[in-house]
Order: C-alpha cells, then structure tokens, then sequence
C-alpha cells in the first residue's frame, strides 16, 4: 500500500476491535451511571432516614426537658425547708412523673434531700463523676450515671438560686435510650444524644459494627431553657453497601435495557456509516457523479480563461446530493482522496471533447487530507499526463486550514508540483484562520477571494474595505487575485476597476456540465473574435 493510501483505508485501521468501541462504550455508559446514580441514591436516602430518626429524637428530647424545665422550677421554689417537711412534696412528683428518678435539693454545695432517699448529707460533688456544675444557674446535662444508679445515664436539670439553695432534676436515661434504640432500627442507624456538654447517651447499636460506623447526619438544636441538644446518627458502611446493592437491583435491569438500546443505535449508525462508504464505492461505479464546469473570466484578455471543476451526485431516485455536504462525509468517512481521484478521471473524460487552447485553466478542489499525503504527487502526475493533448494549466484549489495544520508534507507536495509547472490558489481566503504568517512560508500563486467579501460590494461609490486590503495584499505579494461569487455588474465593474485579474461567478457563468461548456465556450469564442473584428 502507497503511503498516500493509509487515510483511505483510515476506518479499518487498528481492526474491527476499535470499530465497536462506541458500540461498547454505548453499552457500558448506562451501567455506568446507574453503579454511580445508585451510590449516591442509597447515600441519600440512608441520610433522609438519619434525618428523621435525629428529628424523632430530638422532638422526644425537647419534651421530656420541657417537663424537667418545669419540674425543676418547683423544686428549687421548693428548697428553704427542713426536708422532712418537703419530702410528701418531692415524692409526690417524682413517682407521678414517669421520667423522673429522682429530685433533689442542695444548699451550698450539699445534698440534703432526696425523693429517693429522704433526708441525706452528700457533696453536690459526688456528681462529679459525671461533670457537674452547679452554675450558671439552670444548666441542663447528659451524664453516664447519678450516685444512685452509677451505671445508667442520666439527663439532669438542675436550677441554682441567689441564696444557695438548689434544686435538681434526675430524668433516667432509659427512656432516651429506648427511644434511641427504636429509632435505630429504622435503617441500621447507630445514634447518640448529647445535652449541654455533657457525656453521650447512645443506642445499644452503637459501635456494634463490624467496621468503622461512618457519620451521616447530625442534629443540633437549642432545646427548653436554652439546652444544647446534639444528636448524631452513624450508620456502619456495610448498611449503606446493602442499601446500594437493593437499589441496584432495581434499576440496573433498567440501565441494561438502555445500554443494549444505546449499543444497537451505535451499531446501526456504524454500519450505516460503513454502508455510505460502501455508496459512494458504487455510486463511483455506477458513475452517478458528474463534474460541472464553472467558468472564470480573465481580465487580460475579456474572456473565459479557465474553469472550476465543482464535483455533483445525481442518485437514482433521491436527487442531487449537496456537494458541500458529501464532499464534508467523504472527507470524515476517509473517502476524500479516493472521490478526488475519480474527479480526475471525469475530468480527463470530459477535457478531450474540448476545444480551449493550451495553458487554459482548470481549477481543482483538494482537500486538506490529500494534500498532506504523499499520493497526491502521483495522482496529480498522472492526471497531467493523461490530459496533456490539452496542455491546461492545472490550478490546485487548496484551503487556509490544510496549510496551518501542515506537518510538511503539504509543503513538499506543493513545492514539487509547482516545480512542474501547477499553479496553487488558496481557496475561500479570509474565511479561515486568521494567520497571514502562512502566506510567506507557503509559496503559492492565487488568492481565491471568498465570496462574502464580494458580497460587500452593494451599492455605488460605497467602498468595501476588507475586500480593497486583500487585493493590495496580493499585489504587494506578487499573487493573482480570483474574485468569486460575482453576481451583478455593480461588483463585477468594481473588481475589473480594481484590477483583479480573474472572475468567478453566476454573473459571468454558471457552473455547467461539460457538453454544456463545450457549447459555451465556442460562443464565448466567437462572441470574442467577432467583438475583435468589429
Ligand atoms: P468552492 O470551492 O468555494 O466552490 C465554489 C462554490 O460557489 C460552488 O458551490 C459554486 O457553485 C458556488 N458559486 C459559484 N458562483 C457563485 C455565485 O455567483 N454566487 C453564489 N452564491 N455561489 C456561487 P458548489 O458547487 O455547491 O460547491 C460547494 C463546495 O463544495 C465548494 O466550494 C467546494 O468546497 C466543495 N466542492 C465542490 N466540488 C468539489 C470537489 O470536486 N472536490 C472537493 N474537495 N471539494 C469540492
Ligand atoms: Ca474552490
Ligand atoms: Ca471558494
């Protein structure tokens, strides 16, 4: 295989592996997203649910410290007595509350009554166990035991008054703990609640996983009496693994159905894709592409001096297919180099039942991926050769973006061509990338203006000022201007004015198939010679 053959035969290279890539990606991509979707679906739900286990919590919390709050301002309003007198009192509204396990009042850092106990002496101290201060004066706290029961946590409320007496509520922490527990088992959920700064009261699930339980959510509230209430709820990573699998189970049944979907369309489009190169194979053929022939004024001489050859696709019972547009998918689908070689043998054809004279143009369009392969050489050789009956001055229509995106090759096609005599013109110019630099690496010979810049000749004595700095640029660069897209006198005059040296365009000519030039150019021809003779 020539070098020049390799992006012609571009879709197959790397085998039909590469070719199902997007077939496999299409497959793999919804998977993909459900593995990802599911992850963060199970995430957020298991928070919501750690969201309203902590609201439970907390709402049950809030409560029994509003009672507490109320209980312990009676208790402290209590507390100047000898206890004896106090205790009827104190234990009548311990054992009607359920929470309570115990009130108490303290003078001066001393307990001396207790609904559980009656009439004691203690240090306030003895708390100290489980931090207790008796200030500011209502101080609401979690702790892990009171002296009467060391091993169960306990909520205490306590309330200090000017004269140093104090009263103090027990709430038993069981009733937190149980209503942390059922909580808990709404979704495999370790919880704990802290009041004020005090020491954790947690669910029974706490720290039981088999791995480190992560954080999920965390509920701070300021409670009756300004208590800060703090609820954590932690759920253990296998939990959250078990939550995303279920999920999974759900959708990814879904994903698969879309993926395999997704896989067809891809694999359809592919062979579609494979099918229009296998097209554009028979259309070629079936010699269902033809070549029109648009004609180009020379200002030397007042007449038609060369032609355009604009490639056209009749198909069978569909019509004509835009050239921009099968000329853009032969160069995507690796077709371009071929396509433009079956060009060249139309052209052939049609040349030799033509009578123009030697060095008469012919303008031929290459795309970029041509002219940076070492075939073009080659092909443009031997179409030289094959219409040398002819000797037409052969013009390479070549663009702005083949020659920026050049890794050399292009240069060396151009400069062994023009060595031979072609002549290059860059095509559409001003329409791509802005960088004039190219124009003095790349030795060319026409600047083929695009026709929006003819356009912006419109109406009489208005300047087109874009169009006036291309054609000085030229000059000054020893380049031939090709004005294209000429459709009234109005711009024809103005560019003829201007000295532009040839003119494409509708008003001139139309593109035509070859018999039609033929026909036209001898009139053109006789037209001449008759305005030559007058
Ligand atoms: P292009 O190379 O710029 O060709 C000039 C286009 O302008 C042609 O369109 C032509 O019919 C059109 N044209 C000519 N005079 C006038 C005018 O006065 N007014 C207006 N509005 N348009 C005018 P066409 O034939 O449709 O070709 C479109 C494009 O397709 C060409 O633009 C060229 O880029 C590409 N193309 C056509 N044939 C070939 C080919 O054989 N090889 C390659 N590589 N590209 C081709
Ligand atoms: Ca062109
Ligand atoms: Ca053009």
């Amino acid at each position: 295989m020539r070098r020049g053959d390799a992006p012609t035969s571009g879709m197959t290279v790397g085998g039909p592996s590469w070719r199902y890539l997007p077939v496999a990606l299409a497959l793999a991509l919804p998977v993909l997203v459900c593995v990802v979707w599911t992850w963060l679906h199970a995430n957020s739900v298991q928070r919501q649910e750690a969201g309203m286990a902590a609201r439970i919590v907390r709402v049950q919390a809030e409560s029994i410290l509003s009672q507490s709050w109320d209980m312990v301002e009676r208790v402290a309003g209590l507390a100047s007595g000898p206890c004896a007198e106090l205790l009827p009192d104190l234990q009548r509204w311990g054992a009607l509350n359920p929470y309570f396990r115990s009130l108490v009042l303290a003078r001066d850092g001393r307990v001396y009554c207790s609904s559980a106990l009656g009439g004691v002496d203690a240090s306030v101290d003895d708390f100290s166990r489980w931090p207790v201060r008796i200030s500011p004066d209502v101080w609401p706290l979690t702790v892990t035991g009171t002296p009467l029961a060391p091993d169960r946590p306990a909520v205490l409320v306590g309330k200090s008054r000017p004269d140093g007496y104090s009263g103090i509520v027990e709430v038993d922490g069981r009733y937190v703990q149980d209503l942390l527990n059922a909580v808990a088992t709404m979704g495999d959920l370790q919880l704990e609640l802290i009041v004020g700064k005090g020491a954790p009261i947690r669910s029974d699930s706490w720290g039981r996983s088999a791995a480190p339980a992560m954080p999920l959510y965390r509920e701070t509230a300021s409670g009756p009496g300004g208590a800060a209430l703090a609820i954590d709820v932690m759920v253990p990573p296998e939990a959250l693994v078990q939550a995303w699998s279920r999920s999974m189970l759900t959708y990814l049944p879904a994903a698969l159905l879309i993926g395999a979907g997704l896989a067809l369309g891809a694999y359809r489009l592919q062979s579609s894709r494979q099918s229009f190169k296998e097209q554009l194979r028979r259309a070629m053929r079936a010699d269902e592409f033809q070549v029109h022939y648009q004609p180009l004024y020379g200002q030397a001489t007042g007449r038609c001096e060369g032609v355009e050859a604009l490639m056209r696709w009749e198909r069978p019972g569909v019509g004509p297919v835009r050239p921009d547009i099968f000329i853009a998918a032969a160069e995507a689908e690796g077709m371009i180099v071929a396509l433009t070689r079956h060009l060249l043998t139309l052209i052939e054809r049609d040349v030799r039942t033509w009578a123009t004279p030697p060095d008469f143009r012919i303008g031929v369009n290459i795309a970029p991926e041509h002219l940076s392969s070492a075939g073009l050489v080659p092909d443009i050789q031997a179409f030289v050769a094959s219409v040398a009956a002819r000797r037409p001055l052969i013009v390479l229509e070549i663009t702005e973006r083949s020659l920026i995106s050049d890794n050399g090759q292009a240069r060396r096609n151009i400069d062994a061509l023009r060595a031979k005599g072609l002549r290059v013109a860059i095509d559409d110019f001003g329409t791509g990338h802005c960088s004039l630099s190219y124009l003095q690496e790349f030795p060319v010979d026409y600047l083929k203006i695009d026709k929006g810049f003819v356009q912006a000749i419109e109406s009489a004595g208005e300047e087109a000022p874009v169009l006036d700095v291309i054609i000085t640029l030229s000059s000054r660069l020893g380049l031939a201007v090709v004005a294209e897209g000429v459709e009234t006198q109005r711009q024809f005059d103005y560019l003829k004015a201007r000295g532009v040296a040839f003119i494409q365009g509708y008003f001139f000519a139309r593109p035509m198939p070859s018999a039609e030039f033929a026909r036209w150019y001898a009139e053109d021809a006789q037209a001449g010679a008759a305005g030559q003779a007058g």
